[in-house]
């Protein structure tokens, strides 16, 4: 039986015989040799001049598409000005006020670079504001990768906030089903030390999973019963799926809320918003820091990316878009014997084969059948259209009419 690299290796050299271009979905973990050199709107350009419509948008970050001129251009002149102040900057507060006038529900922000040390922050927030150690998370949902943990270790003393003996790790948290409250409801009445719940308002990264009619609603209910903070992890659905990300799109406010990827135009900025309450904690000592956070290039991206997606909400035209782009291909992939499935919100979906999509912890991921995968990638591939990994498609605000039917074309 062939290694996984041995698969990538037979992939990828196959996918260079291929007609020029194609539909890039997530051609890292699938086709290693193919090299990009630049992007642009929704397109991507390889070193030998080949286009892909491209679906996987850095994993997500490009949502404005490549090279959002308006971006770059507003980072550029902010640079002239000097990169990193270091210090208070005029541009951060003008950065925080628009964030907060856009997301519409939260009283502060704070600026990071990535996700995982935003959801950090907020867990360390809620340990210090509750005395309370442990957490809810959902399995199959992820909340970034574990450095800043291991950083925290090495460094060999209790981060001011962390309310405990470290290494407290992932081992602290209690695991639920996604989508059960029953069982949320169940695990806050028999532990008293839950300091907060965290949750994806869409388990994006193993299924695209929406939340059940009325769940977050009930974890928001629970939550408030049993004094625990609720963390909206919202680095997927932020700014993607509304203006005022989940809280608009399901009606339900978290206390504390991370956002990263899609809101500065591809640019690496995160933020952790929420009550006044909670934030202030930070000038009590909880401690939240990086070098680069709240960087002069950073938030000339957010101020520019927020001003572009407030004057041209793209998000009726993404519904439109995405809704049609699940449908077509769940029936051409029918058409080609493979048995298609695509969930999620049209904005941003997964495709899957066979079982329905798996829902695991992430290191559970190995455990896919790799052989039926690498099956469903080389049909697609045929096609042009290159799918594989966790087969997690991005609209984005760049896509158009004119993708939709360069990627259908691949299919016919
Ligand atoms: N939370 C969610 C829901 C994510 O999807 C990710 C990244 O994919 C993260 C957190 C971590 O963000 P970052 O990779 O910027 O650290």
């Amino acid at each position: 039986m062939s290694t996984v690299l041995e698969r990538s290796a037979a992939f990828a050299s196959r996918a260079r015989e291929l007609t020029p271009g194609g539909v890039h979905s997530n051609v890292r973990l699938s086709a290693p040799s193919i090299f990009f050199e630049r992007g642009e709107g929704a397109w991507l350009y390889d070193v030998d001049g080949r286009d892909y419509v491209d679906y996987l948008l850095g994993q997500g970050p490009n949502f404005l598409g490549h090279a959002p001129a308006r971006v770059n251009d507003a980072v550029a002149a902010e640079a002239r000005r000097g990169s990193v102040f270091g210090a208070n900057h005029v541009l951060e507060n003008e950065a925080g006020e628009l964030f907060l006038d856009t997301v519409g529900w939260a009283e502060r922000v704070r600026f990071g670079v990535t996700g995982t040390e935003s959801d950090q922050a907020a867990l360390r927030l809620a340990r210090a504001a509750t005395g309370r150690t442990k957490f809810v998370r959902f399995a199959g949902t992820y909340h970034g990768w574990l450095d800043n943990v291991l950083m925290t270790m090495v460094d060999g003393k209790p981060a001011p906030g962390s309310a405990g003996q470290l290494p407290h790790g992932i081992a602290e948290s209690y695991v639920l089903a996604f989508n059960d409250a029953a069982a949320l409801e169940a695990t806050l009445a028999e532990h008293d030390d839950i300091a907060a719940v965290i949750v994806e308002p869409v388990m994006f990264n193993n299924g695209a999973i929406p939340p059940a009619e009325g769940f977050l609603a009930e974890v928001r209910r629970l939550c408030d019963a049993h004094g625990v903070v609720l963390i909206f992890d919202e680095v997927i659905t932020g700014f993607r799926v509304a203006l005022g990300g989940a809280a608009e799109r399901f009606g339900v406010r978290p206390d504390l809320a991370v956002y990263g990827k899609a809101m500065a135009g591809g640019w690496p900025v995160s933020a952790l918003a929420g009550s006044a309450e909670l934030m202030d904690l930070f000038a009590g000592g909880v401690v939240h820091a990086g070098t680069f956070n709240g960087s002069v290039p950073a938030c000339a991206a957010v101020i520019a990316s927020l001003r572009a997606l407030r004057e041209d909400p793209p998000y009726e035209r993404l519904e439109a878009y995405g809704a049609s782009l699940m449908r077509s291909i769940v029936e051409i992939g029918g058409d080609h014997g493979l048995p298609l499935r695509a969930q999620g919100l049209p904005m941003a979906f997964h495709v899957s084969f066979g079982d329905p999509a798996p829902v695991r912890d992430y290191a559970g991921l190995a455990g896919l059948d790799l052989d039926r995968y690498a099956a469903f990638s080389h049909t697609l591939a045929d096609h042009g259209v290159w799918v594989a990994g966790r087969g997690i498609w991005y609209v984005s605000a760049a896509h158009a009419d004119k993708e939709l039917a360069a990627t259908l074309e691949r299919f016919a």
